[in-house]
């Protein structure tokens, strides 16, 4: 049985902290929940980034086979926990045993994923030109690229996504699979079971023969625990998922440092929904309560949740709001991830239900606990949405807006008008896509993902994949969180000119011992 003893994790030591005590919080009964952890100090901060900077270069040359049999065995580790875990996140988080089984699920393939990248080794970009002494007027040296980690990565576990976004989520396992050593800051939402997650992880590193350094886990008790993280010198790049002010505030530290670091943060977006003439004359009813089922899904928390939808007034849009309303009413209230998501949700609710210009068209009713959260559908007019900025804002839970615009043009403007989205998505039949060709080029400018006639809560874990997209969705549009392509924003290139054989990293060693895809000479070639 895996007793929780509320330390932390730096290297290979588990080292209760002694700067503040916290607990976690059961946001069900409303209640604290055992063990006591203790938070870092500055001191500890320092040791696990010192530890990570001291076991990069180790970590980085182990063989890519070896690297892989590392994520995959953290992937063992965590399905080992079994109940456990589930009834820890269950408790700390209140979303269903279901969904999180299912979010364990996917987190385990995420690292198996992510091994088998690493063996297959493409993320290396291995580049060889060949030298062209005759070449006139100049010879063309010998060059040759691939692709280097940047160092120790901090991690940000989001809220919302206790497994698949936290200790061993996307961001440690993209990091780990290009070669970072990883400190994590916990999310003070699931101390333990990012406890558990961390322990499975250290298992790993001690099972496999790896530097203790590659993986710490730290807690804090306030914002001061993270700022030092990112503010170490031995930090290279940080991970983050979620609010637009935890984000800014990171990458506003991270620019200011004596040596500025990337921050690939994931904030905030409402994933504008299109629905399109056609898709309502032919779709009204399923459309309609596929929506209401996509905003209310996992109490509204997820960063891909339709929180904007666009359509052109009209009797069917009017009967679509009704339905779609009448369909989240009836959803009832839910116990949210923590009292103060909570509480922003009902206070965002109530700012915009105030707010001139916008009418509650349908609102959730029952016990409206500590924790809860009912859903709120709202309706304003397409004038009012270009005109007021701050009914473009996030409200994180069970809440959508429609807007309404009078004709096609007014819609192409709301799509103008939007921030830069992880998703947008087009509802539409074939008698639609002449709009909808005349939105593609404008969704493209501010989204991650298109979607066509799908829901955008739901996010594949693929090659394809971008879970990213322009500011304030991302602080970075040329990156995404999930995906193999996460890999990238950990990895950079390095040109290799003129250099002996016995000198060059084995991918790009004439011979292609790691047997890798290579462009040679511009060619994609396996040789
Ligand atoms: P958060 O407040 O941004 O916190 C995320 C992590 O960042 C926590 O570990 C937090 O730890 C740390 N942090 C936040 N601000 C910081 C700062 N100024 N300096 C250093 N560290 C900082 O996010 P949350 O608690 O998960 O949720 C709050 C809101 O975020 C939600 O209401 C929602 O609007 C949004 N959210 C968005 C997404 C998304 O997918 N985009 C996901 C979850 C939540 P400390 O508090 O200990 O410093």
């Amino acid at each position: 049985m895996v007793k929780l003893t509320g330390e932390m994790l730096i290297g290979g030591r588990a080292i209760f902290g002694t700067a503040a005590r916290l607990r976690a919080f059961d946001p069900v009964r409303g209640v604290d929940l055992e063990p006591v952890f203790g938070a870092a100090d500055v001191g500890l901060v320092n040791r696990a980034c010192t530890l990570a900077e001291s076991a990069f270069d180790a970590y980085r040359i182990v063989p890519l086979e070896a690297r892989a049999a590392f994520l995959e065995q953290i992937a063992e580790n965590i399905l080992a926990l079994d109940d456990v875990l589930i009834e820890r996140a269950h408790l700390e988080s209140a979303l269903p045993k279901a969904r999180l089984e299912g979010e364990r699920g996917r987190t385990v393939g995420q690292l198996r994923f992510f091994a088998s990248l690493v063996r297959e080794g493409r993320w290396l970009s291995a580049t060889l030109d060949s030298a062209m002494p005759e070449r006139t007027p100049l010879p063309r040296p010998d060059l040759r690229l691939q692709k280097v980690p940047l160092g120790p990565v901090a991690v940000f576990g989001a809220s919302n996504f206790p497994l698949a976004f936290s200790v061993a989520g996307g961001d440690t396992a993209s990091a780990l699979a290009a070669g970072c050593p990883v400190v994590v800051k916990a999310h003070p939402a699931h101390l333990g079971t990012s406890e558990l997650v961390a322990r499975a992880i250290q298992h790993a590193v001690q099972a496999c023969g790896l530097p203790e350094g590659v993986f710490s886990l730290l807690i804090g008790a306030s914002n001061e625990t993270g700022a030092a993280l990112v503010s170490h010198p031995a930090i290279r790049a940080v991970g983050f998922t979620g609010s637009r002010s935890g984000g800014l505030a990171l990458a506003d530290m991270a620019a200011k440092r004596w040596e500025p670091i990337p921050v690939y943060a994931e904030m905030s977006s409402i994933n504008p929904f299109f629905v399109l003439p056609g898709a309502l004359e032919h779709r009204l009813n399923a459309l309609a309560s596929g929506l209401a089922d996509s905003v209310t899904l996992g109490v509204g928390q997820f960063c891909t949740n339709p929180g904007l939808i666009v359509m052109i007034d009209s009797a069917k849009a009017r009967q679509f709001i009704d339905i779609v309303g009448e369909a989240m009413a009836r959803k009832g209230g839910q116990t949210m991830l923590t009292s103060g998501i909570a509480g922003a949700y009902d206070r965002s609710v109530d700012k915009r239900a105030g707010t001139e210009g916008v009418r509650l068209a349908a609102a959730g009713s029952g016990p409206d606990g500590q924790a809860g959260a009912l859903p709120a559908l709202f309706v304003t007019s397409a004038s009012d949405f270009l005109t007021k900025n701050e009914l473009g804002e996030e409200i994180f839970g069970p809440t959508s807006l429609v807007v309404l615009c009078t004709n096609e043009a007014q819609l192409v403007e709301v799509a103008h008008h939007v921030e830069g989205q992880l998703t947008c998505t087009l509802q539409m039949e074939p008698d639609d896509y002449a709009l909808a060709g005349r939105l593609m080029p404008i969704l493209e400018r501010k989204a991650g993902r298109i979607l066509a006639n799908g829901f955008p809560t739901g996010v594949e874990v693929s090659h394809a994949m971008v879970h990213g997209g322009p500011y304030p969705a991302t602080s970075d549009p040329r990156s995404t969180s999930v995906g193999a392509s996460a890999m990238e924003r950990f990895l950079r290139p390095v040109c290799y000119q003129d250099l002996p054989a016995e000198l060059l990293p084995a991918s790009v060693q004439d011979d292609n011992p790691l047997a890798l895809w290579r462009v040679r000479n511009g060619q994609l070639m396996k040789n």
